[in-house]
């Protein structure tokens, strides 16, 4: 300990600096979570030094003995979670992991339909500045006006009238269970391949406690930092022998090189805590905590899209409120409070302004927070918000910042001394 601060101050300091705002602040963004020490400890290991481009036991490089078992137990603990008969944990993310089910299912100019960003689909689902939007023929689908539900007629509509490939069921602001039977019947019908994107969800479903999506989809792609809880990377599981050779062939040589044997280890450490029942403890309070938050934010005329959740996150119209997603923000960043601005479904506002706020249950689920503090974080959220514009504003944001610090050091995280 103590070597890089002794090597390198600067960056020691941003390190250091960043841990503390992880400690002191209440964490919402949806997509993001706190992994274990262990997780840490793998990934800042010397697995970082080693070249293993292949899969185990067939390597284009010597010495992968120990990195071998490592991926082995990735791959073999995954499979276990989600009960699927394949895995390659190798994507470097949840948008490579995309990228390598599409070249497993199909090829460049290929018709693909899936959920529209502004719906709160992911950008590699076919949004026009992606190269799923740039290199094949996208269609999107979205969610009904009236209630913000995914539009399963619509979907069914323009399946039927575009003949895709590859439909795309998941997303990044949805928070509502996905119909994947219904998926599959129209993937059928049309002739197309079924992948779900099951990033966001993907540790509720390890704990069932949402649909698992691998009976029904041929390609399940997923990030592993999310609600899974394990460090930043991708996952593709399939039931399919056939597709699992494309895939794999998809992720290396098709379009990565050496895998990154390190965040492999950490990822095997998070996929074996995903299979104990502390993990199904810790999902279930991520589910009832976003519940208790969605319920607070209503109580206190926040207008919840869809009216509630069924997962780890809730988008939240912010419009009642008379103030912006960018603004919100903002203002709850400076009362250490952290969310990200999210457009609405059919969102009057710019993807830089936009009138909501995505908020998750994930991350401070995982330092501790039960019902009774997520009720108290939609008090601060109202109290900020409410404030904002006002002569009261500087106040309140200082209070409630004086608040988040109290409650934090309550749940305190990584409390050893790092770096
Ligand atoms: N898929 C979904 C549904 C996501 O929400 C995200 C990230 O936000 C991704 C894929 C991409 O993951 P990554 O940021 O690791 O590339």
């Amino acid at each position: 300990h103590g070597e890089l601060r002794q090597a390198d101050a600067e960056v020691a300091e941003i390190l250091n600096d960043e841990l503390h705002r992880q400690q002191d602040g209440i964490e919402l963004i949806a997509s993001e979570n706190i992994t274990s020490f262990a997780v840490l400890e793998a990934q800042g290991s010397v697995l970082t030094n080693k070249y293993a481009e292949g899969l185990p036991g067939k390597r284009y490089y010597g010495g992968c003995v120990d990195v071998d078992r490592v991926e082995i137990l990735a791959i073999e603990r995954v499979k276990k979670i989600f009960g699927a008969a394949f895995a390659n944990v190798q994507p470097h993310s949840g948008a490579n992991a995309n990228q390598a089910a599409f070249m497993a299912l199909g090829k460049p100019g290929d018709t693909v339909l899936g959920m529209s960003l502004a719906a709160g689909g992911h950008l590699t689902h076919g949004a026009a500045p992606n190269y799923s939007g740039k290199w094949f023929h996208a269609v999107q689908y979205g969610v009904r006006a009236e209630d913000g539900y995914l539009d399963y007629e619509e979907m069914e509509r323009l399946a039927r009238e575009h003949k895709p490939r590859i439909i795309v069921a998941g997303g990044s602001a949805y928070p509502r269970e996905i119909d994947f039977a219904r998926f599959r019947r129209i993937a059928d019908e049309v002739g197309a391949s079924l992948m779900v994107d099951m990033a966001h969800f993907a540790g509720l479903v390890a704990a069932g406690l949402y649909p698992n999506p691998m009976p029904h989809a041929h390609i399940v792609t997923s990030t592993t930092h999310k609600t899974l809880r394990g460090p930043r990377g991708g996952v593709v599981l399939t039931n399919d022998s056939e597709l699992a050779k494309k895939v794999n062939s998809a992720v290396f040589p098709g379009l990565q090189g050496g895998p990154l044997m390190h965040v492999i280890a950490g990822k095997a450490v998070a996929f074996g805590e995903a299979l104990t029942s502390a993990f199904q403890t810790y999902q279930k309070a991520v589910f009832d905590n976003a519940r208790a938050l969605a319920d607070e934010l209503k109580n206190r005329g926040f207008d919840i899209v869809t009216g509630g959740t069924d997962c780890h996150l809730i988008l939240v119209d912010l419009r009642p409120k008379k103030v912006t997603g960018k603004v919100a923000e903002a203002a709850l960043e400076r009362a250490g409070i952290t969310a990200n601005k999210n457009a609405i479904p059919f969102d009057p506002e710019k993807p830089f302004v936009t009138s909501g706020i995505r908020l998750g249950s994930p991350a401070a689920t995982t330092r501790g927070f039960g019902e009774e503090e997520f009720r108290m974080v939609g008090r601060m959220i109202d109290e900020v918000l409410s404030a904002f514009g006002t002569d009261q504003q500087d106040a309140v944001e200082q209070r409630v910042h004086e608040e988040v610090k109290t409650l934090c050091r309550r749940f305190p995280i990584y409390s050893v001394a790092y770096p």
